[in-house]
């Protein structure tokens, strides 16, 4: 029997974020000069991301995707790879990374058994990538993304954040990059995230004006009828190229959110928007068990009831969610330490 919460959502995936650090300062996730880090002492360890992993496994995840901060600044990220890569639970183990190290990483991540790589990647434009990361790194970013493809991963993904003014001139060369890259591109509208300290509702791109711009160029669209719970809503350009859309600002999809957030230090999240979450690694170090354990996820996820997205969505006179003064007290709202 599937684990579900009170909207009678199951649990089917897990976000693991491995690190909250991060080498790039993207403006809508990182634009503040000083930030407050997790302590070392309470990251971690992969023996112990597999120990909470396992029971994830145990009460209905198939699927899990390593994220940060920056996934490849965590060191040795291949072994965890092939640790979680030969749990029998495991149907689906995916990456989400800015791109800036996979050029070196690549081979030995699809050695380890990753399944599949998304890279985060807002411009094609290098003076653009500059401002908008404070990193001129695009010839990294883009080293990466041929790395993976010589790797020889079946499934490559380019998550791009449209903010309007910054790179939604750019919507048809991404179509076009990811092309060529046989790769497949979701747009993402600007979420009022915590982290997301300049969040306006006028900055974002939402998913109509995407699909008008699109279709404008390619001619009609036509939607991917397809049923699961993956957040981007599919659509097919007239020559069979597919593109995704991430609308989770105007049209936020937590009906069929199966998402368990876990960060680089054990809390247990179930929303981007929560405000609170479950401390597993207390527990997990002073000797728990794996039935409290168990017991505890299970009660966790019975009591879910969030909406995050779709509460936002209802407030009127929108910002951004956190106030700068409560992110530097507490790094658990940042987007950045929770995963994305
Ligand atoms: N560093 C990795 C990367 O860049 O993919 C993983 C972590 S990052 C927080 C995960 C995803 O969250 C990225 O695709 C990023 O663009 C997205 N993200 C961060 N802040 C966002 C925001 N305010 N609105 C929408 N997406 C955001």
């Amino acid at each position: 029997m599937p684990l579900l919460d009170t909207l009678g959502r199951p649990l089917g995936s897990l976000r693991l974020s491995v690190t909250d650090r991060c080498n790039l300062r993207c403006h809508y996730c990182m634009p503040e000069d000083e930030y407050l880090w997790l302590p070392r002492e309470d990251v971690l360890s992969f023996e112990e991301i597999g120990q909470l992993a396992d029971l994830f496994g145990e009460v209905g995840v198939g699927r899990v995707r390593l994220t940060g901060g920056e996934p490849l600044l965590r060191r040795d990220l291949p072994s965890l790879v092939a640790q979680l890569a030969a749990r029998p639970w495991l149907r689906d183990l995916a990456l989400t990374t800015n791109g800036v190290l996979l050029a070196h990483a690549a081979p030995e991540l699809k050695h380890a058994g990753l399944h599949r790589v998304t890279v985060s990647l807002d411009t094609l434009r290098r003076d653009r990538f500059q401002r908008l990361t404070r990193m001129d790194a695009l010839n990294a970013v883009l080293a990466g993304i041929d790395a993976v493809r010589s790797a020889g991963f079946p499934d490559l993904k380019l998550d791009t954040v449209v903010t309007r003014g910054d790179n939604d001139d750019e919507i048809v060369d991404l179509v076009e990059f990811a092309r060529e890259m046989r790769a497949e591109v979701r747009f993402i509208e600007y979420m009022d995230v915590g982290g997301a300290t300049s969040w306006r509702p006028d900055a974002v791109v939402s998913r109509q004006e995407i699909l008008d711009c699109l279709s404008d160029h390619y001619g009609d669209l036509t939607p991917v009828d397809e049923t699961s719970s993956a957040p981007a809503a599919r659509y097919r350009l007239p020559d069979g190229t597919t593109v995704g859309i991430i609308s989770s600002t105007t049209q936020p999809f937590c009906r069929t959110c199966d998402r368990a957030r876990l960060t680089a230090d054990g809390v247990l999240l179930l929303c981007l928007y929560a405000q609170h979450g479950t401390d597993l690694r207390r527990p997990l170090r002073a000797g728990a068990s794996r039935e409290t354990l168990l017991n505890l996820i299970r009660a966790v996820w019975k009591g879910r009831a969030d909406r995050g997205a779709e509460e936002r969505r209802a407030v009127r006179g929108r910002g951004a969610y956190i106030p700068l003064r409560l992110l530097k007290k507490d790094s658990h709202l940042e987007m950045h330490t929770r995963g994305g």
